[in-house]
């Protein structure tokens, strides 16, 4: 093994830098992984922008918080623990549990107390002392005992794992919340990857869904028919809301539940009037602009419930066999990563994952150690 890593560092506003870092020291309860697959979000480009000062303050900082790798170095009580030898496939979560604050007592250790900052986790972790390693862009990652690790099951290729770990594990949570079951209809709006793996979720707890998007998203409107939304609907240009309530009451009824996962106002505005009343309203999207109104009158007069869940405790393993059980039935979910890039191409990887291409890819990801 090499003793060094290589890492694409965030030095702040579009500022990458492509360095050589030293291999961490291993305690007894950690492990090094060598990163085979990261995936990158469109979100990113706002932290790549540099719209967070937070992040500002605290880089440099490693990106990349969808980690697949393979296990290089493990500790002796880390492989006992965890049960994994040097070589095992696995993915490693963003976040993870402390002793016991709160919040991590009620199982969303996202929002963990004690670290004071919801936003500290893989991606976003100053990286400028040992063990520096707390981001996927690079070509290895430290993963301390605390961490959640979870061994990739041998059926999953590494394509399929990855888009399992993060967006389907975020689906399969937040198509629960929307009431995703039989006999329940819920809509999706915004064909992005989270969207999609929205949509296959609620399809696989049951729901009748149908997935809202833009004439430009034809393709993924066929992607998700293809894995079987009951309808998909795209938006002409100009379309007015009231239209597009009405064609999709027309061709599948009543709304019960919405996921908005494309962040315009008009999309969130779009999710309250498709929505019955008691209907349930789940709000996933980074707002753009990040501020926007909200017609407090309308959630009154039909009783609806918005709830704002942010990523996937406790939901990786069930993520894995649902995807497993897709593959056995021809439907594989790593067909969705339709580009990959090596490290040295991050800042193009994130341009192409938030559309700031003429091309528009489904899942975009990193390929740190080829
Ligand atoms: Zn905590």
């Amino acid at each position: 093994m090499s003793a060094t890593a290589h890492a694409v560092v965030y030095k702040g506003p579009e500022t990458f830098s492509l360095e050589t870092l030293p291999l961490p020291a291993l305690g007894s309860g950690d492990l090094l992984i060598e990163v085979l697959l990261c995936g990158v979000d469109g979100s990113e480009l706002h932290m790549y922008r540099g719209e967070f000062p937070w992040l500002n303050e605290v880089a440099p900082v490693i990106f990349g918080d969808e980690i697949l790798g393979r296990v290089s170095a493990i500790g002796d009580a880390a492989s006992e623990k965890r049960g994994l030898k040097v070589g095992d496939r696995v993915v490693v979560e963003s976040r993870w549990p402390c002793d016991g604050c709160r919040t991590c007592a009620a199982g969303q250790y996202y929002l963990c107390e004690t670290r004071g900052n919801v936003f500290l986790g893989y991606g976003t972790m100053p990286s400028g002392e040992p063990p520096h390693l707390w981001g996927g862009y690079a070509t290895h990652t430290f993963v301390p005992e605390s961490a959640l690790v979870y061994k990739v099951p041998d059926a999953l290729p590494d394509t399929t794992a990855l888009i399992a770990c993060s967006p389907l594990a975020n689906g399969l949570r937040w198509a629960g919340l929307a009431g995703a079951a039989p006999g329940a209809h819920v809509a999706v709006i915004g064909p992005g990857t989270q969207g999609l793996a929205c949509a296959l979720a609620a399809r696989c707890l049951g729901a009748k869904v149908t997935v809202i998007g833009l004439a430009s998203d034809a393709e993924r409107l066929e992607m998700a028919a293809s894995f079987g939304a009951d309808a998909t609907l795209a938006i002409e240009p100009g379309e007015d809301l009231a239209t597009t309530v009405a064609r999709v009451a027309a061709s599948s009824g009543p709304v019960d539940g919405v996921i908005e996962t494309a962040g315009a106002g008009s999309a969130k505005e779009l999710a309250v009037r498709l929505l019955r009343p008691l209907g349930v309203m789940v709000n996933v999207s980074v707002p753009s602009p990040a501020a926007q109104p909200v017609d407090w009158m309308a959630l009154m007069q039909k009783e609806i419930t918005i709830v704002n869940p942010l990523s996937h405790p406790h939901t990786v393993e069930r993520a894995f066999t649902v995807a497993a059980g897709l593959l056995a039935d021809g439907t594989d979910i790593g067909s969705w990563i339709t580009h990959t890039f090596p490290l040295e191409e991050a800042a193009e990887a994130i341009a192409l994952a938030s559309y700031q291409r003429a091309e528009r890819p489904v899942k975009v990801a990193l390929k740190p150690a080829s």
